[in-house]
């Protein structure tokens, strides 16, 4: 099972849709840790992601998510921002030429994401950022790329939820909540619940796509 480049078109505007839904989740997980802006600024980034893929007609699965990235990182400011866009731009740049997205397909994404925003951020697993999800979620990828999308998405969000719910026993080091030492823990990273509906809604796409 793949998906053509206007499926993930499609999968995106579902995922945009999802995050804008639970703004006020991800703004309490913020206020929890850090400033409170989370859940505002993803809502702010979905509404410019969706004004960028509602009328295109994408030739390349490259193009939707580097497009993704690009209008996170215009529309959001700030440091996540730069980081989320850096998640889509770098893991869409992965999949330049492939004309479809399987399960390799998502390893690749998933892996050069990890890569680009960890460079860009200087954060490592363990620190209490979004990182402690994608990490997860890129080995698990990379581990089960024979399965079809449908049980590799299963998977891939598994893993993505069990390192947000990790996320919970970790001090910050990056960020607001690095101030609070020890009062950070029991709360999960924002950024990390914003990953995990991401992966969970790409998995709620493929189930009904077939
Ligand atoms: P801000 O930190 O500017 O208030 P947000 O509240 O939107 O931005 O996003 C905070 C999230 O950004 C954190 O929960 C964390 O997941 C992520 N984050 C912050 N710093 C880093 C970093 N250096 N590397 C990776 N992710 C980071
Ligand atoms: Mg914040």
């Amino acid at each position: 099972m793949t998906l053509t480049p206007n499926q993930v078109r499609l999968m995106m505007l579902k995922v945009a849709d999802a995050i804008i839904a639970a703004e006020a989740m991800l703004s309490q997980a913020d206020r929890d840790l850090g400033d409170g802006d989370h859940g505002l600024g993803m809502k702010r980034g979905m509404e410019a992601v969706k004004a960028q893929l509602d009328p295109m007609n994408p030739n390349s699965v490259e193009q939707v998510f580097v497009t993704t990235g690009t209008a996170m990182m215009a529309s959001m400011g700030g440091a996540s921002g730069a980081l989320f866009g850096t998640v889509y731009r770098a893991g869409g740049k992965a999949l330049a030429g492939r004309t479809s997205f399987d399960s390799e397909g998502l390893a690749l994404l998933l892996e050069a994401a990890l890569e680009g925003v960890m460079k860009r951020g200087g954060a490592k697993p363990g620190d209490k950022t979004m990182i402690d999800a994608v990490a997860p979620a890129a080995a698990k990828a990379r581990e089960i790329t024979a399965l079809p999308l449908t049980g590799a998405l299963a998977a891939v969000a598994a893993a993505a939820e069990a390192g947000k719910e990790a996320s919970k026993d970790m001090i910050a080091q990056f960020g607001r909540a690095k101030t609070l030492g020890a009062a950070c823990l029991g709360f999960p990273d924002a950024g990390a619940c914003s990953v995990v509906i991401m992966l969970s809604t790409m998995r709620e796409f493929v189930l009904v796509a077939h």
